[in-house]
Parts: structure tokens; C-alpha cells; sequence
């Protein structure tokens, strides 16, 4: 039987991963979470697996107490979280980890050959370079779980790689579309947290409300198809009905379409290159909505506008603004800034710290860190 390891199982993308592969029929090698010890251990009790990877050390403890009856092996901190990434039994990796804490357990993944379900998006937008020179380094297949970049992976799929002329880059445009810069700057959190069309963790659905995850997003198009940022486009679609969308030099334009449900990338990302049945419903041409397309507007987005830039920079310059951009997020949830001032402190951290070194993740990670200081330093 095939055995997958979840990291991150206890979020949004991970319980969803562990409901896929229960149907179907898998087994699972190996969970981690950062301290959710109630959901993991639940978890580790159905899915059996050999290792369970705790990142914090006091709940590592109380879980290897709860576990003592099995032979589950707890392991703590980031050699724990690796450890689980390089599970012998495991064939494929689901990368569901927030956060910066995900890049070594992928680089280690990424080295036993394994396949990254990648849904981490800082492995890509810290470290795209280095990643992507390791996979190819070691022959590890990356499947992306993101619906947008699952959609270009599988629009991708209809030709050949150096015959793809443009990537469409779709947006629902998050809860702020249609306002202007004004009107959005003074949003509270409470308003910024509803999201029309997916249900996400907190971070990411402030970052759909920002914008910023579309650049994030953006970031990692460009380096999981080799594109260079001028070969992407933002296409605002409110549907999310196209999640993305492949131009070709023909100028044939192939999406990738399905009712906005995360099992769908998830599956396809353990399946590829098979297709399964799916609990996902099927989509209701004559029953949904017009489908309607309109350009982002850049001055109401303004990190939209900065990741673009930034994207072609090297990738400790990605990686200041996304650690930023996590500790201005934080800020905001915590009402210390405003929406608008969110942007604001990611711009001067990137001004501000310029170029450092990118050569190795120690590098990308001490970027990050730098970035974080510097916003609460500041704005704390
Ligand atoms: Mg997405």
C-alpha cells in the first residue's frame, strides 16, 4: 500500500490531505503539527502512523505520554519535523506546514526523492532558486496543491514546457474588490476575514484580502514553470471557477476548471498522473454564475504591485518581504496596525534591508528573521 506523510496535518490543507487519502485507501508513513497535541493525537490513533513530528518540545512531551500505548514514535522540534520527512515508507510528501518552518523538512524530503504535495508556500517564495535546483538535483517531482498552481501544472500537462507562452494567473479578488485604496486602508480584521469563495487559515485569507497572497503566488508560478514574471498574468476572475490558466505560443489557452474545493488539488497532487473518483461536487455549467474577468487594480493592491517587483530580485529580497509581510499580518490581527499600514511596513523592511545573501536555506532564513525584527522593532 502506498503511504503518504502529511506535514502540517493539523491545518486547514493537512486535515483535508488526511481526509483524501483516507478515501483513498492510503496509508500514512508520518503527521506533524506545530502543537495541536488533541487533533494529533486523534489523528496518529486513526492513521497509525511510525513517526509523529511535534515541533514544540513541552507538547512533544505530553503527546509521547498520551501515545506511550503505541508504537507511534513522537519526535520533537525541526529534527522531528525532518525525521518525518524522510520516512523510508513514504513515497509522497504533503507539505501543509505554515510558515518558514517548512523549508528544511522539504529540502530533506526533497533529497530522499520523494514527491512534494507542495503546499507550503514559503518553500518557493523564500527559496525558489535553491529549491528548484534540488529537485532537479535529485530528481524529485513537485506537485503543487495551490488550486491556481495545481490548475497551471494540469493546464501545463496539454504541451510542451518551452512552448508555454504566458501563465493567467487567476484572483477571486478577495472580500476588498471593488474598492479603492481609501476605502480599504482603515478595514478592520473582522471584515478582512471573510473570504467570498474558499474557507483558509488566517494568515492566508488576510493575505487574499491584501492581495499579497496573489503575489506570493505569483512568486511561485514563476519558479515552479520557469517563467520569467513579465510571462505572468493576474486575471481577477470572482467566480474562482478557473483556477488558472496556460497560454501556449499558438495562442491556444488551456485552463483547468472544478467547483472551488481543495480535495481536488489535494487528490491530484497523491493521484498524478492518475485521476480518481472525487467527494468534490461536479461543476454545473448551466447552473452557475456568469464567469466574469477584469485586470487587478494595483493601486488599491499595492502589495500585489510589490510582490510583482520583487519577484524578479533574488530570493533573500522574496524572502524579507514575505517575513514582513507574516509579521505585519500578525500586527494587524493583533489591531497594533492598520490594513493599510500593512503594505506600508513590508515596503520599508524591503527598502530597508536591501540585498543579503541567498547561497544556502541559513541564508533564506536569517533574511526572514531580519525582516520580522525589523517590522516589530518598529511597528510593535
Ligand atoms: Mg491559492
Amino acid at each position: 500500500m502506498r503511504k503518504i506523510s502529511v506535514l502540517g496535518s493539523t491545518g486547514s490543507v493537512g486535515t483535508q490531505s488526511l481526509d483524501v487519502i483516507e478515501k483513498l485507501g492510503l496509508g500514512v508513513a508520518a503527521l506533524t503539527a506545530n502543537k495541536s497535541v488533541d487533533l494529533l493525537e486523534k489523528q496518529a490513533r486513526k492513521f497509525n502512523p511510525e513517526i509523529v513530528g511535534v515541533y514544540d518540545e513541552e507538547s512533544a512531551g505530553i503527546l509521547k505520554k498520551r501515545l506511550a500505548d503505541t508504537d507511534i514514535k513522537v519526535l520533537s522540534g525541526m529534527d522531528g519535523l525532518i525525521a518525518a520527512a524522510e520516512v523510508e515508507s513514504a513515497d509522497t510528501v504533503i507539505t501543509a506546514v505554515m510558515g518558514m518552518i517548512g523549508l528544511k523538512p522539504t529540502m530533506a524530503a526533497i533529497r530522499r526523492k520523494k514527491r512534494i504535495g507542495l503546499a507550503n508556500k514559503e518553500t518557493l517564495v523564500c527559496a525558489g532558486r535553491l529549491v528548484m535546483a534540488e529537485a532537479k538535483k535529485y530528481g524529485a517531482e513537485i506537485v503543487p496543491v495551490d488550486s491556481e498552481h495545481s490548475a497551471i501544472f494540469q493546464s501545463a500537462a496539454a504541451g510542451n514546457k518551452k512552448d508555454i507562452k504566458k501563465i493567467l494567473l487567476t484572483a477571486s479578488g478577495g472580500p476588498f474588490r471593488g474598492k479603492t485604496y481609501d476605502e480599504i486602508k482603515n478595514m478592520p480584521k473582522e471584515a478582512a476575514l471573510k473570504h467570498p469563495n474558499w474557507s483558509m487559515g488566517q494568515k492566508i485569507t488576510i493575505d487574499s484580502a491584501s492581495m499579497m497572497n496573489k503575489g506570493l503566488e505569483f512568486i511561485e508560478a514563476m519558479h515552479l514553470f520557469s517563467v520569467r514574471p513579465r510571462q505572468i498574468e493576474v486575471l481577477v476572475h470572482p467566480q474562482s471557477i478557473i483556477h488558472s490558466a496556460v497560454v501556449f505560443e499558438d495562442n491556444s489557452v488551456i485552463a483547468q476548471m472544478g467547483v472551488p474545493d481543495m480535495r481536488i488539488p489535494i487528490q491530484y497532487a497523491i493521484t498524478y498522473p492518475e485521476r480518481t473518483p472525487s467527494p468534490a461536487s461536479e461543476l454545473d455549467f448551466t447552473a452557475m454564475k456568469p464567469l466574469t474577468f477584469e485586470k487587478p487594480d494595483l493601486e488599491a493592491f499595492p502589495s500585489l504591485a510589490l510582490a510583482m517587483e520583487i519577484a524578479g530580485r533574488d530570493d533573500a529580497s522574496c524572502a524579507v518581504m514575505n517575513g514582513a509581510n507574516e509579521a505585519a499580518v500578525a500586527l494587524y490581527l493583533q489591531d497594533k496596525i492598520s490594513f493599510g499600514e500593512m503594505y506600508d511596513a513590508v515596503k520599508e523592511a524591503v527598502d530597508a534591508l536591501g540585498s543579503m545573501r541567498a547561497d544556502t536555506i541559513d541564508d533564506i532564513l536569517s533574511a526572514d528573521s531580519e525582516a520580522r525584527k525589523f517590522i516589530f522593532e518598529r511597528y510593535n
